[in-house]
């Protein structure tokens, strides 16, 4: 088998015992092989070995792969998006998981109207506070919530974060339990009423905690694909 195969093996062994962990439903956690900067040849080498979820940071680059991958793919966009490259990737992403400005979902709003789409977005929370990192804080959620909500073309279906990277995920348990407790609180307050939300949370270095916790999206992408080299 090939290195590839091997490593999705192992991530999938690690999230079968998470989600037992955990007390979760196995049909509620979605692995997302996050492939950026990887060839299309090894996107393929996992769809053909059932992997159905992609994620990608870079426009250009999901809409290259978009056009040579087979198109019953889930596209999920997960790198900070900037309003101008909306157009190119909308009709064709199953959702969109880094919503981290009210303008930036009044855009995508608009461009969906305009083609008559509904568009699944997340949230996108920096929970942790870190200054590299996109996304609403804790404080400002639900005052941004409340302004999107309102916009047409898109449907808000739950939150993302990214926390820091560590060498041990327990370190990052307090982010993932803090993300449910928001999304918890919206559903609370009657402001989110859809029966299910999903939770975008968890990468290499945490996923198996975030399962535990309730993620119902992992992004993993180097314990899959091996480091990426860029920059
Ligand atoms: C690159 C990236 C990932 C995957 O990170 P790994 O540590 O390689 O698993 C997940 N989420 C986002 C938003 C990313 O940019």
């Amino acid at each position: 088998m090939s290195e590839l195969l091997d490593n999705l093996k192992e991530v999938q062994n690690n999230i079968r015992i998470s989600v037992k962990k955990g007390d979760r439903n196995p049909e509620d956690v979605t692995l997302i092989a996050v492939s950026k900067t990887k060839p299309v040849e090894m996107l393929k080498e996992l769809y053909d070995n059932g992997i159905r979820d992609f994620g990608e940071n870079y426009v250009q680059e999901l809409a290259g792969k978009m056009e040579v991958l087979p198109n019953d793919i889930r596209w999920h966009m997960i790198g900070h998006l900037q309003t101008n490259k909306i157009k190119y990737i909308i009709d064709k992403v199953y959702m969109i998981h880094s919503v981290d400005s009210v303008h930036l979902a009044q855009a995508i709003g608009k461009e969906a109207v305009k083609r008559n789409l509904k568009v699944k977005i997340l949230l996108e929370v920096n929970v942790a506070g870190e200054d590299t990192k996109f996304g609403f804080t804790p404080d400002n959620l639900l005052e941004n919530y409340k302004e999107i909500i309102k916009i047409e073309g898109i449907e808000v279906l739950g939150l993302m974060t990214s926390a820091p990277y560590v060498e041990d995920p327990e370190e990052n348990r307090q982010y993932f339990v803090q993300l449910k407790a928001l999304m918890v609180d919206l559903k609370n307050k009657g402001m989110y009423n859809n029966s299910r939300y999903f939770l975008s949370m968890g990468m290499t270095c945490d996923y198996t905690v975030a399962i535990e916790e309730g993620a119902g999206f992992v992004r993993v992408g180097t314990a899959i694909f091996g480091a990426r080299n860029y920059v």
